[in-house]
């Protein structure tokens, strides 16, 4: 056979370590399941010291979608999945792309037609279609009743094949058997083969199946683990008989749980689209999203460390991580948990990180750009209020700017009729402050308070509407040493002005 991609032999099974592969059909954009997918065969592989490959199942030609690759590789790369072998990078086992071993899948299934395990099948697709009628699947009770190598003579089928009719080659499914395999987080699982279709191995075209190629590449690769969503269950048992009719240890199997809709359901392109969720990796760096949290959330979709700890980057992850505490059950998308594991992370990054963060959006929402010195102090500020890059632009303009508009409900409920007058005092004081420090700010504040005694809140909130237009956000004092003395001088008075009137 051909010398592409072989498995190299002369291993010793005990010295073959972990390797994974995240195998995704680059049939469309990276989607948040497969990340989720492809996050927890690297946090496998890291965690054991293996290796993670990426290959890419393109053998579907009609469904394949052009920059569906890079998209798949920008993904992985934005959220720091790195992978060690892989189309670009190479490897041992190169090529990783599927189509480019192609000539190697048939030689593959011939072998197998060859020991009696799969079959030439030129039946024309209407008597497939009249079969479907009466029986469930097309094997056990059905392939003697079909044009194929197992019911025509040695000779028909040569010359079939010598005038290039068209054939497709089927896996012989055992009869009477229990087909099982253990999957490392689902348990048991068996099938009757009664139930399993004579699966296509290569189409009319000479292409491989699915099931084929994966077979053949996961043992050439020498994979260890298969680790992929549960929706590949069903093909579980196929992939287990082509590993028996091969004579090939099956790697070892585990099936994640189904990612859930917030409202229950498969989070489908339609349910996410319904529910405002967006499903493509890169949307959400699109969106602002840090990719640690995007990464910290998936990884808590089906695994638990088992602990309290909840926020955890990739290196924390790939440390705790065990394929033992991966639940069986379907696990809940829900994007307020998203946004709060981003708020985590934001807290996180050290300020020179974070004021890189939020410049690209506060260009984009218009807001004049302030040095760098006076960034990093607003960043300090609202730091532990952002749940998103965005929201400094949008909740916190009023560092940046003065506010054009005063919240009227927050008016209504705080501005009362000697409001002007002590904002105005105030601003006085303000305005004769040798020191100007929080402290500073805030015992000048109370002593005006006791002098007109009235509380404190009755100066904090006026001033606080005065200076930033709201009546909530940051410790008052500490905003307002941030904002400058004749920043907030000149607020001040502009508001006593403008609110009143
Ligand atoms: N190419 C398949 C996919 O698109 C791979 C499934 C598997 O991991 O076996 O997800």
């Amino acid at each position: 056979m051909d010398n592409i991609g072989r498995r190299d032999h002369s291993q010793n099974v005990d010295s073959i370590s972990i390797r994974v592969r995240f195998a995704p059909s680059p049939t469309g954009y990276l989607h948040i399941g497969g990340l989720r997918t492809a996050l927890y065969c690297y946090l496998f592989a890291r965690s054991q010291g293996g290796s993670l490959i990426l290959r890419i199942e393109d053998t579907d030609r009609s469904r394949l979608v052009a920059d569906a690759e890079n998209d798949i590789v920008e993904s992985l790369q934005w959220c720091g999945i790195e992978v060690d072998e892989s189309p670009h990078k190479g490897g041992q086992y190169a090529p990783y792309r599927q189509s480019e071993r192609q000539s190697l899948y048939l030689q593959y299934a011939k072998s197998l037609v060859d020991a009696g395990h799969a079959y030439y099948a030129f039946d024309p697709p209407e008597a497939i279609e009249n079969l479907r009628k009466d029986h469930a699947t097309y094997g056990i009770q059905t392939r003697h009743q079909m044009d194929n190598s197992l019911t025509m003579s040695e000779d028909l089928v040569n010359h079939r094949l010598e005038s290039k009719q068209d054939y497709v080659i089927r896996l012989f499914v055992p009869e009477n058997r229990t087909v099982s395999f253990d999957d490392r987080i689902k348990g048991k699982i068996e099938v009757e083969s009664m139930m399993i279709d004579d699966q296509v191995l290569t189409k009319s075209d000479g292409m491989p199946t699915y099931h084929l190629a994966n077979v053949v590449d996961d043992y050439l690769m020498g994979m260890t683990h298969v680790i992929r969503g549960d929706e590949w269950i069903p093909s579980t048992p196929k992939h287990i008989l082509l590993y028996e009719a091969f004579g090939w240890e099956p790697p070892e199997m585990a099936h994640l749980p189904l990612i859930l809709s917030p409202t229950g359901g498969k989070l489908s392109k339609r349910s996410a689209n319904r529910q405002g969720i967006p499903l493509n990796v890169l949307d959400y760096r699109t969106l602002g999203y840090e990719p640690q949290a995007v990464v910290n959330f998936l990884a808590m979709l089906g695994w638990n460390p088992g602990t309290d700890q909840e926020v955890f980057d990739l290196v924390e992850l790939e440390q705790q991580f065990s394929i033992d505490r991966v639940g069986s059950a379907p696990a809940q998308f829900d994007l307020k948990k998203l946004q709060w594991f981003n708020a985590q992370h934001l807290r996180r990054l050290n300020t020179n990180a974070l004021i890189d963060k939020v410049r690209p959006p506060l260009t984009e929402q218009g807001v004049h750009l302030p040095d760098d010195d006076y960034l990093k102090q607003v960043c300090d500020l609202v730091r532990d209020r952002l749940e998103h890059v965005h929201d400094l632009g949008l909740h916190y303009r009023y560092c940046f700017e003065d506010p054009e508009e005063f919240d009227p409900v927050g008016i209504k409920k705080r501005w009362k009729p000697d409001s002007a007058t002590l904002v105005e005092q105030y601003s006085d004081l303000i305005e004769g402050m040798d020191e100007f420090d929080e402290q500073t700010l805030e015992a000048g504040l109370r002593d005006l308070a006791q002098k007109h005694d009235i509380g404190a809140g009755r100066i904090i909130h006026p001033v606080r509407l005065a200076v930033s237009g709201t009546t909530a956000g940051p410790s008052l004092f500490a905003l307002l040493k941030v904002l400058g003395q004749t920043t907030c001088v000149r607020r001040l008075r502009h508001a006593a002005l403008q609110i009143e009137s």
